[in-house]
């Protein structure tokens, strides 16, 4: 499933790849998606300038001239770039295309289709956004911001950390991996975790992110080459889906609120 480092690899794909800003025109095949496409949104985004592409969370927000468009990947969406001889062979999974005036094509490929794309106005008050915690590598997410949000919460602090609403971005694995550096159990309450422990937590979430994003650059780079499709990357993993820690104990594995959680019972407290 595409995460926060993932979907920053493609917003840098795609800002590197695009030539001409201009859209030409916008080709719904499959409406499809966890929401429909509104069928309105090739009028409204013909002809418009693509003035700034960003990651907001695990959106990739497209800045038009006049409005936004918000995508998700989901679970298994892929932006394509592809060229002129590709566009008769339609896959039942491709949802959309975005043509640029310098014939950059871009299609959206989903195979669960529990992606979306949203055309608003005001980005701020979109429901999609206007929840959303911090973003864990902003300067607003640290220790501090951790350890007030923890505060007299008997929740687990992997589901905190895992809480659009709490930050934004810190997906099943990053999670796992970011306690694991920090050395805190994923099921210990919330109000029992220190100040020192949030701001180690808020490091390594940092850290995980960080060292995820910079390896998917290389991947990426390798698969454009191959079939022009940014692939999902992945990663050598400390703790996630390991079956003995570093330290030599075997990695317990539990449910929390149904996600895998892999933590070793010496190294986290
Ligand atoms: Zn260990």
């Amino acid at each position: 499933m595409p995460e926060l480092p993932e979907v920053e690899t493609v917003v840098n794909a795609i800002n590197k790849s695009l030539k001409s800003m201009t859209i030409g025109k916008f080709i719904i095949m499959n409406s499809k998606l966890r929401w429909d496409i509104n069928k309105n949104i090739p009028d409204v985004v013909k002809n418009k300038n693509i003035q700034n592409i960003y990651r907001r969370g695990k959106h990739i927000i497209l800045r038009l001239d006049d409005g936004y468009l918000i995508i998700h990947l989901g679970m298994t969406g892929i932006i394509k770039f592809i060229g002129q001889m590709d566009l008769n062979s339609i896959g039942k999974h491709d949802h959309y295309e975005i043509h640029l005036k310098d014939k950059t094509i871009l299609r959206y490929n989903d195979v669960r289709k529990f992606g979306s794309i949203h055309w608003v106005k005001n980005l701020k008050d979109h429901f999609l956004i206007k929840n959303l915690g911090p973003e864990p590598l902003s300067q607003e997410f640290d220790g501090e911001y951790l350890k007030n949000k923890c505060r007299n919460r008997n929740t687990a602090i992997k589901n905190l950390i895992m809480n659009q609403n709490i930050v934004v971005g810190v997906g099943n694995i990053y999670a796992c991996e970011a306690l694991f550096l920090s050395s805190i159990r994923p099921h210990r309450k919330c109000k029992y975790v220190t100040l020192k422990q949030c701001d180690e937590l808020a490091k390594s979430i940092k850290f995980v992110l960080k060292k995820s994003i910079k390896s998917g650059g290389t991947t990426l780079k390798d698969f454009k080459t191959l079939d022009g499709t940014p692939g999902y990357f992945k990663q050598k993993l400390m703790i996630y889906g390991c079956d003995i820690c570093k330290c030599g104990t075997m990695v317990k594995n539990i449910k929390l609120s149904g996600r895998s959680s892999f933590y070793c019972s010496i190294c986290q407290k």
